[in-house]
């Protein structure tokens, strides 16, 4: 019987937090998301949490920005959708999702195809390419 006491995760898996993204954000399993597609979910519900370190943690030390921001006061992510995984080899995937984000009432769409590399074990994202 699913536990219903716990709140879902905001990656939208409907599964608890502490078993779904939360498993990689901290304890044991810290950032060692299994797949891209785990990776990506954990970032997008970093985002969600503003949990800064664990974005930074999860990019390559190549694109990685200087320093994140915090979410501006007013914005809401709304959901996350993962289109396609593709795992090219063993160290190379991309995953292409579409993020919906409100902020200051007003709805956007983010479709990225986000690259992902595995450097000693861990899975890194790399970079991404918009879509509209
Ligand atoms: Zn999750």
């Amino acid at each position: 019987m699913p536990d219903t006491s716990l709140p879902s995760c905001p990656c939208g898996s409907h599964q608890p937090y502490s078993r779904c993204c939360g498993l990689y954000h901290q304890g044991a399993q810290r950032l060692q998301a299994p797949t891209a597609e785990h990776l990506m979910r954990s970032r997008y519900t970093a985002f969600v949490l503003d949990d800064l370190a664990y974005l930074t943690d999860t990019w390559h030390p190549s694109t990685r920005p200087a320093a994140l921001e915090p979410n501006a006061p007013g914005t809401r992510w709304l959901g996350l959708d993962i289109r396609t995984h593709r795992q090219h080899d063993a160290e190379n995937a991309t995953v292409e999702f579409v993020a919906r984000v409100r902020h200051n009432g007003k709805a956007t769409r983010l479709h990225e195809t986000s690259r992902f590399v595995k450097e000693n074990g861990q899975w890194l994202y790399l970079d991404g390419q918009f879509s509209n």
